[in-house]
């Protein structure tokens, strides 16, 4: 069975196709990257997944079930979570009661939500930042806090959306060493990203968007030489930069 797939998405805003007919499978236990300029599609395509929005052709299955009509809590709790371009956190809510709410997608009862909620905060580092309030966090840890809360809800898949954006070269590695972390938990993990070489190095296959529509899919070595991919969207001026990754054994 496969694991995920999303067969021929349409999405228009208006008279607009904001996604134009895009499909994808997905292995279980994968990272798989998507990439695209600013307003090709990629949040959309999560927005569809979770259905935030509703499709307007196309059909989304999940080990095999088709997600058709379900609400986002119910796509959470068949195992796929989220993370947003801009963190969606409460400032005032305590770190803690943050994730303890997600881990009710899995328990009832308080005591064995707080336990979870606690596991995920350690696994993602912030265990001394329970007791505060989100608003003390700097932008690296509000992404950890994203992560922590996904995480609570126990998923097989998590659909990440520029985790990486925002942060300085040391936050980058560091966040690249929870996501790698995260997958080698048996997390299969769909990552939107805009830096090449974090998307480069971390990912197992690579879909490439463009305007609502495929341009190329294959391993980081591959689209990395994909001349339409090179000079329609990465620009000649990256090539070296993506050469020093890829060669450099991909995500290790
Ligand atoms: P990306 O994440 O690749 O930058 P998006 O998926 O956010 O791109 O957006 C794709 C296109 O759809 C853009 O032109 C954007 O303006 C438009 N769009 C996205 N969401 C909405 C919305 N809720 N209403 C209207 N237009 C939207
Ligand atoms: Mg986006």
């Amino acid at each position: 069975m496969v694991f995920f797939e999303a067969r021929n998405l349409v999405k228009f805003f208006g008279e607009l196709p904001a996604v134009n007919g895009i499909g994808f499978r997905v292995e279980q236990g994968e990272i798989f990257g998507l990439i695209g300029p600013n307003g090709s599609g990629k949040t959309t395509i999560f927005n569809l997944i979770n259905h935030f929005i509703t499709l307007d052709a196309g059909e989304i299955f999940f080990y095999g079930k088709d997600l058709h009509g379900l609400a986002p809590q119910r796509i959470n709790k068949l195992g796929i979570a989220r993370t947003f371009q801009t963190p969606q956190i409460s400032f005032s809510m305590s770190v803690l009661d943050q994730v303890t709410a997600a881990a009710f997608c899995r328990t009832n009862r308080m005591k064995q939500a707080r336990e979870s909620a606690r596991e995920c905060l350690a696994f993602c580092g912030l265990e001394s930042r329970g007791e505060y309030p989100a608003a003390g966090l700097p932008v690296g840890l509000r992404k950890r806090l994203e992560l922590a809360r996904a995480l609570a809800t126990r998923p097989q898949l998590m659909l990440l959306d520029e985790t990486f954006s925002g942060l300085n070269p040391s936050e980058i590695n560091q966040a690249l060493d929870l996501i790698k972390k995260i997958n080698s938990q048996g997390i299969t993990l769909i990552i939107i990203e805009h830096i090449m070489k974090v998307i480069m190095a971390i990912s197992d296959r690579i879909l490439v968007i463009n305007h609502g529509r495929v341009i190329t899919e294959g391993t980081p070595e591959t689209v990395s030489q994909t001349p339409q991919v090179i000079e329609a969207y990465l620009g000649k001026k990256d090539r070296a930069g993506i050469d020093s990754v890829v060669n450099a054994g991909g995500r290790g």
